[in-house]
């Protein structure tokens, strides 16, 4: 079995909540802004989830301290509330995808730095 078929069963085992959303659209977004679209979508990026693989602790917020998931850093993390109303204002995940265009969220995952480690 290939690392990644047991990283996904390890996330289908493990998932924090379920995915949201099912269909996609990206229209107007890069390639790889698709792609970090829909790992926020299923909850998994690089930054929250390649310790599984590695072995290390679970990462935790650099400015908070909770523990880093993608809901931490989209939803929750206080350190990031000013900068999350500048282009959103949903409370739940599931509004987040389906309410706001994928090019805000783009937008504010930009605008705090990590587009490069999703
Ligand atoms: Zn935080």
């Amino acid at each position: 079995m290939q690392l990644r078929q047991v990283q996904e069963q390890y996330n289908s085992a493990n998932r924090p909540y379920q995915t949201v959303g099912t269909v996609v659209h990206n229209k107007g977004l890069s390639r790889h802004e698709s792609v970090i679209i829909n790992r926020l979508r299923i909850g998994h990026t690089r930054l929250t989830h390649s310790y599984l693989l590695s072995g290390d602790d679970q990462p935790t917020c650099s400015t908070c301290g909770h523990p880093l998931t993608v809901r931490h850093i989209l939803l929750d993390c206080v350190d990031l509330q000013d900068a999350r109303r500048r282009h959103f204002s949903v409370t739940r995940l599931r509004d987040l995808f389906e309410t706001v265009d994928n090019r805000v969220v783009i937008d504010f995952i930009k605008d705090i730095g990590f587009y490069s480690l999703l």
